[in-house]
């Protein structure tokens, strides 16, 4: 059943004092205009109106979904009704409302729009809401509501038809508003069930395979291969042996075929000898499948208990304080987090754990399942529409008397705005990490920074973890403003040492070219040591921070490359699908055969993708096992688990792939890292390019030798002189924070002061320069030399999906007034006209 109700504490009706009826509200509406618009609550909706509420409301011609952020006293001119509520209660918390209120100002949006990214979509006016009839007897219970005009015809209506659309509903009882049927529902009479826009079914299946109960030993496994004769069957049959081992004896069918490498049409006859059966089971819509045992408890060593303990007594005081925890990979920070967490739930408040989308890896989540069973709720952004609903209304009603007990929400970057009350600690994992910061659409916040608003705002203790940190968190760090919790060591090995870090080598690919050395992407080094854990049966993890086959494909005649019809890039060649594709838009085009402007058949591929460097080892490694992963094997739903988990078990011998394989992965086999092109990142035209390079390089460094095993890291590059790499190699975080941050000083670059990027966007390449000029100058004259004002320029991608863009900076220095009120003066100012668009982005954390 998928009636909407939201639980309210208990002996609430309304978070309004109960003797006070509004008349009138202000609504916050998903629109660009920062403004509350006034509304009238009529007579029907009095008791159902609340602060915090979502209601329907009629906006010029349209109808919109907005929250009711206050009470008006009294309205300028005449105003309209709102039509209806949508929730039972109150969708945004107080908190929540003051959170987004502080986001719309920061991050210079509307209090409509903050919103709406904190509430679920999917419920709104668009959603289906179907009414159906109970068997209560309306005139034994309830004969007002049977007396009454519209719940009475509304009633009338079901009895002939007892299952309805509110929509159709509505076309033979106009008056019939949710707010309405509500009141039929609590009396029993009605149930409501709100669609989203896929089908809601309460139990998803799978099918599941195992063996038959005579061979479900690992024994006896081994027996029923003897019955097949087919290569095939015996593979499948294997396969089950393989997950029985792995304490696994009811695998899901997908699983098994893919471990056996066949299709169904293989299981036909193994079901028909009895073997092995098929059968449907229950799948858990967060698609995360069982919790596995409880976990074993660890002992925190002297490090971890340090930063435990000066958390717990922060946790303890019950005031609002942030942590910077600088743990090196390894070190144990996710035991720290567990541990503080444990302290905060144990004080009776509640926990919100960020991770970057990235690592919200299976192995994460399960390691905190393992603690923390099914009160932790899981958001990501793979869930549907409907699966992400489920979780906030858990989360929401978890706080309620009789709801499930949610203590604990894990997700990314949204999930900060998760619906928790009390919430008492707050971790944001690799709080370094770029895609905490969201950029379209409005707001453009950074998550880790609305995290320690948020724990100001409900007196909890933030804690922001990384191995890296950000040099902002840095710079606020020796400020004083975070306190600084430092773990420089691995976890001690069984009884031991901590692991070192490893050796990191730095190969320099224009000397091993000069030297002939160089035949392909790989160098001798990095394949020798390649070959060497393939003999010992060690791992290896391979960055190249590209997908594709060859980003570029140039004509050997006449040096013509395709470019994207739309986006001002060139389009990456992809070579199993023989096709090309633009990595902005996702356009694919023909490889084309001949040269269009010279008809030359010659071509060149430069530069190389994860696809090519597959290519490479499978001529060099011919035995080799080799996994790749990046966005273009990791579309399917639960693809990057699946890969992850086979990795895991050992499957494969080299994990290949973009920046996904560098991120919170812990898997003790992996010796060997390397880094195909070190140099990626540090071509782009930004002041951060350094920092990103060497957190990407420090963080996948950080992946090799995790265990008892030593591990081994080669970064090549063809820029071996780059600060970023020579820290990286010595694992120097300290050493490169102190001279970036003389860098960042001396220009004037974030942590000294802010740098906020406004882009300019039309598909007409002179109605966007004109606008960004238009505005810019504008902003410039009302701003005077308070800031720093740069550009317009045309953006580095200057045309992305066939929308041209330019860009401004804007650099506030430090001691400067608050650069948001001229921010919202120069766009009330200078409008932007239909079919171009003005983007704000605050603290933005990419200026290309
Ligand atoms: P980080 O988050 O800093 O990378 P983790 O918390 O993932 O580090 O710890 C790395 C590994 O060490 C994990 O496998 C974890 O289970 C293990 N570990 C952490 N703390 C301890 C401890 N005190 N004793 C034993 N093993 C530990
Ligand atoms: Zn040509
Ligand atoms: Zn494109």
């Amino acid at each position: 059943r998928h009636a909407v109700s939201l639980r309210l504490p208990p002996g609430r009706r309304s978070l309004w004092p109960t003797a006070h009826s509004p008349l009138l509200v202000r609504v916050a509406l998903p629109l660009p205009i920062d403004e509350a618009f006034t509304y009238a609550v009529p007579d029907a909706l009095r008791a159902d109106v609340a602060v915090g509420a979502r209601v329907v409301v009629p906006f010029g011609t349209r109808t919109l979904t907005g929250v009711v952020v206050d009470e008006a006293s009294e309205a300028a001119g005449e105003t309209k009704d709102v039509l209806d509520v949508l929730d039972d209660g109150a969708a945004a918390t107080p908190e929540l409302l003051k959170l987004t209120r502080w986001v719309a100002d920061y991050y210079v949006c509307a209090w409509g729009e903050a919103l709406r990214a904190a509430l679920p979509s999917g419920l709104d006016v668009a959603t289906e809401h179907r009414v159906t009839r109970t068997d209560v007897d309306a005139g034994a219970v309830r004969p007002d509501l049977v007396a009454h005009p519209v719940t009475g015809a509304v009633l009338r209506h079901l009895d002939a038809h007892p299952s309805v659309t509110l929509a159709g509903l509505r076309q033979r009882v106009p008056a019939a508003t949710l707010a309405v049927l509500r009141r039929l529902e609590r009396a029993g009479l009605v149930r409501i069930d709100t669609g989203l826009s896929e089908p809601r079914v309460a139990v998803k299946t799978e099918k599941r395979l195992r063996l038959a109960p005579a061979f479900r030993t690992a024994h006896a496994a081994r027996d029923a291969a003897q019955h097949v004769r087919g290569v095939k069957q015996k593979a499948v049959i294997d396969a089950l042996a393989a997950f029985l081992a792995d304490g696994e004896p009811e695998p899901a069918q997908a699983a098994v075929l893919a471990r056996a490498g066949t299709t169904a049409s293989t299981l036909k006859t193994l079901l028909a000898q009895g073997l092995a059966e098929v059968f449907e089971a229950e799948v858990r819509r967060d698609g995360l499948g069982a919790e596995g045992a409880a976990a074993p408890a660890v002992v925190l060593h002297e490090r971890q208990r340090a930063a435990l303990s000066e958390i717990e007594s922060a946790v303890e005081s019950g005031a609002y304080k942030t942590f910077l925890l600088h743990g090196v990979t390894g070190s144990g920070k996710t035991e720290v987090y567990i541990a503080a967490l444990k302290a905060a739930l144990a004080r009776g408040r509640s926990g919100i754990v960020l991770v970057p989308e990235i690592a919200l890896t299976p192995q994460t989540v399960r390691r905190f399942r393992r603690h923390f069973g099914a009160g932790v709720a899981v958001l990501h952004s793979r869930m549907s529409l409907g699966e992400r609903y489920d979780a906030w209304r858990a989360i929401r009603e978890g706080a309620g008397p009789d709801g499930i007990p949610i203590r604990v929400v894990i997700g990314p970057r949204s999930a900060i705005f998760a619906p928790l009350d009390n919430v008492g600690l707050i971790v944001v994992d690799e709080e370094h990490e770029a895609s905490y910061k969201q950029f379209d659409p409005a707001p453009r916040y950074h998550a880790r920074d609305v995290a320690v608003v948020r724990a100001r705002l409900a007196s909890a203790v933030c804690v922001l973890g990384s191995a890296t940190p950000s040099l902002e968190s840095t710079h606020n760090a020796r400020a004083g403003k975070y306190a600084l919790l430092r773990m420089d060591e691995r976890v001690p090995v069984a009884g031991g040492l901590p692991a070192p870090l490893p050796p990191v080598e730095i190969i320099d690919l224009a000397r091993e070219q000069k030297r002939h050395q160089l035949d392909g992407s790989v160098s001798k080094a990095l394949g020798d040591a390649i070959g060497v854990r393939l003999a010992r049966g060690e791992q290896t993890i391979l960055l190249q921070n590209r997908r594709g086959y060859a980003p570029v494909l140039e004509c050997e005649a006449c040096g013509w490359s395709p470019f994207c019809r739309d986006c001002a890039v060139t389009m990456t060649y992809h070579k199993a699908k023989g096709h090309l594709r633009c990595h902005y838009c996702g356009r694919t085009a023909h490889r084309p055969a001949a040269c269009p402007k010279c008809d030359a058949r010659a071509w060149s591929l430069l530069g190389t993708g994860t696809q090519r460097v597959e290519e490479e080892l499978a001529v060099r490694f011919p035995a080799a096992r080799v996994v790749r992963m990046d966005l273009d094997t990791t579309g399917a739903k639960n693809a990057h688990r699946t890969i992850l988990d086979a990795f895991g078990r050992g499957e494969a011998d080299v994990l290949l792939g973009t920046q996904m394989v560098a991120k919170g992965l812990d898997f003790p086999r992996v010796t060997l890292v390397g880094v195909v092109n070190a140099d990626a990142g540090l071509l782009l035209p930004d002041f951060r390019a350094e920092e990103r390079t060497f957190q990407l390089l420090t963080q996948v460094a950080g992946r090799a030798g995790r265990a008892d095993l030593t591990g081994e890291v080669f970064l090549q590059t063809r820029r071996p002189e780059s600060r970023a790499l020579a820290y990286a190699q010595r694992h120097d975080y300290d050493g490169f924070a102190a001279s970036e941050l003389v860098e960042r000083e001396e220009h004037g670059w974030p942590p000294f002061g802010r740098v906020v990027g406004v882009e300019f966007r039309a598909v007409d390449e002179d109605a966007a320069r004109v606008l960004a000029g238009r505005w810019t100058d504008a902003f410039r004259e009302m701003v005077g030399t308070a800031f720093d004002v740069l550009g317009p320029n045309p953006a580095l991608i200057a045309r992305v999906k066939r929308l041209y863009r330019f860009h401004t900076v804007v650099k506030v220095p430090p001691g400067a007034p608050p650069v948001q009120p001229f921010l919202r003066r120069a766009l009330a100012f200078v409008p932007a006209p239909p079919r171009t668009r003005v983007a704000v982005d605050v603290d933005a954390v990419a200026l290309y």
